[in-house]
């Protein structure tokens, strides 16, 4: 007997991508329990870790498709990006293309022998752009789930398709897409843009998939239509799809305190971060993350830590090995000054954390009043909807384009770029000083409370829903034909 019909949400293999599909699934199940099955393919040991974090009254079901890092010259038991870095992540995201043959097996015989039929949908990241042409020939409807903002993935997209500070030495350039009268900044380009020569697999990778991506039937972005209407019409016109705004997908309450997510246990127990944290005067407290799977290099690290500890301002840090040394290794003492740790814990002013904080918990706590980080669109969600300002340092993929963005709504300071720069422990000392305390910090703190207003409005669920819920319900409606879909398409009028 048929089953309802069946979503299938398929993530890269990345820690962030995960954590946003998996707040996307809970969502669909939750909000129209029993009306569709609800699965999440991924590799074995991915399955395994959101088993682990996954109650089984979220209605989502997981599936898994082998995968043998060892196979494609990897370390074993490697499926997720946050355990590799450089060659590493290369290697990863090439061997991720082997997953094709068992997800198109999957879909074509064991869904559709179990269910009578195939899946209505499948929803699948930007990376994996031939579950395209798997959904097409299956006929089955395809949309993309961007796991980062409007703004970030419009230019994600142009910059990578059309590579254009190529084409100008100029330092402010035009991005193709974007108004007439809009400049980008060459020293706003991350590395791995820059760097890549014609023909290296990076630059091969990107826009094959963007492009697969492109031909989808529709795109799902992690974003709220008040926070960057002007970047939806830009991503509709620079994707050329229709574009529904579903975000945020994150926790917009915190009820989880056992410290997993995701399956990934934190270094410290929740506990006894949020009775350090209830030790501090409120908004006092900087939190510094540089996400799932990025790391500063070792004299930024140095630095890092002379100017948190010059500030005298109570900080939560987490510290994982620098750039260049094994990324899930232990910590080692001799990466910060001399007896840091030791200082700043008796003092009472410094916390840190290995490898992995329960972050949620952290930036919910009313003692927290600035976030030191990456600017990876699902911590600046989390940021954000917390009412938290940000301090920037993007490392890598649009997170660049984020920071940039942030700055631009007033709610984030950007204190380095990448892991070349030069960070002073002077500068830390004084965007901290900035973004803690003084008019600037308060102006800031007072426009990402209004962004947390905004964020939870389009999260609302009763009579009067917000607009991603709309967006959700008119996506699905669409997915089933059975209404007419909202006019997600660009319009020229959007961007004037
Ligand atoms: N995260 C966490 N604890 C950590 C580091 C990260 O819970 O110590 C979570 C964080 O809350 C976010 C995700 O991991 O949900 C990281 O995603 P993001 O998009 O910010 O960055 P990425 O890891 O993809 O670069």
């Amino acid at each position: 007997m048929a089953r309802q019909p069946h979503i299938v949400l398929f993530p890269l293999l990345a820690q962030g991508h995960i954590i946003a599909f998996l707040a996307l699934a809970k969502l669909i199940a939750r909000r129209y329990s029993g009306r569709f099955t609800v699965t999440i393919v991924s590799t074995p040991l991915n399955v395994r870790s959101l088993r682990q974090s996954l109650p089984p009254e979220s209605g989502v079901l997981l599936r898994e498709i082998p995968f043998r890092s060892a196979d494609h010259g990897l370390p074993p038991d490697t499926e997720n990006t946050d355990s590799v870095t450089g060659e590493g992540l290369e290697k990863l995201l090439g061997a991720s293309a082997s997953l094709r043959p068992q997800f198109e097996r999957l879909i074509a015989e064991e869904i559709t022998r179990e269910d009578g039929r195939p899946p209505l949908c499948i929803i699948a990241d930007v990376f994996f752009g031939w579950t395209v042409q798997i959904a097409e020939k299956l006929g089955v409807f395809h949309a993309v789930f961007t796991t980062c903002g409007a703004f970030g993935t419009a230019m994600y997209f142009s910059m990578w398709l059309h590579r254009p500070h190529r084409h100008t030495t100029a330092e402010e350039f035009w991005v193709p897409g974007f108004p007439e009268g809009f400049r980008f900044r060459r020293s706003q380009l991350p590395r791995s843009l820059t760097s890549l020569e014609d023909g290296s697999f990076g630059i091969a990778f990107m826009t094959e998939h963007i492009t697969l991506s492109m031909s989808s039937k529709a795109m799902l972005c992690n974003t709220v239509e008040g926070l960057e209407p002007v970047a939806m019409a830009l991503l509709r016109k620079i994707a050329g799809l229709r574009v529904w705004s579903v975000g945020a997908v994150v926790p917009l309450e915190t009820t989880n305190s056992s410290g997993r997510r995701a399956g990934r246990m934190a270094g410290v127990d929740p506990e006894t971060c949020l009775r350090w944290l209830d030790a501090h005067p409120p908004r006092s407290v900087l939190y510094v993350s540089f996400g799932s799977q990025n790391s500063v290099s070792a004299p930024q690290m140095m630095a890092l830590a002379a100017g948190l500890e010059a500030t005298r301002r109570p900080f939560i840090w987490v510290v994982r090995p620098p750039l260049g040394f094994d990324i899930k290794g232990e910590f080692k003492d001799e990466w910060l000054p001399e007896g840091f740790e030791d200082r700043t814990g008796r003092s009472g002013r410094g916390l840190l954390v290995r490898n992995w904080a329960p972050q949620l918990e952290i930036l919910s706590h009313p003692s927290v009043g600035g976030f030191l980080s990456h600017c990876g669109w699902n911590s600046v969600l989390e940021s954000l909807s917390r009412g938290v300002p940000l301090i920037g340092w993007p490392m890598a993929a649009e997170q660049f384009y984020n920071s940039n963005m942030l700055e631009e709504l007033g709610v984030c300071a950007e204190l380095g770029r990448g892991v070349e720069q030069r960070v002073s422990s002077v500068e830390v000392e004084r965007v901290v000083g900035l973004v803690l305390g003084g008019e600037k910090g308060e102006d800031m703190r007072r426009k990402a409370a209004s962004a947390a207003k905004t964020m939870r409005a389009a999260s609302e669920e009763g009579e009067e829903k917000g607009s991603s819920i709309a967006a959700l319900d008119n996506f699905l409606a669409t997915v089933l034909g059975t209404t007419p879909p909202d006019d997600n398409r660009y319009s020229p009028s959007d961007t004037q």
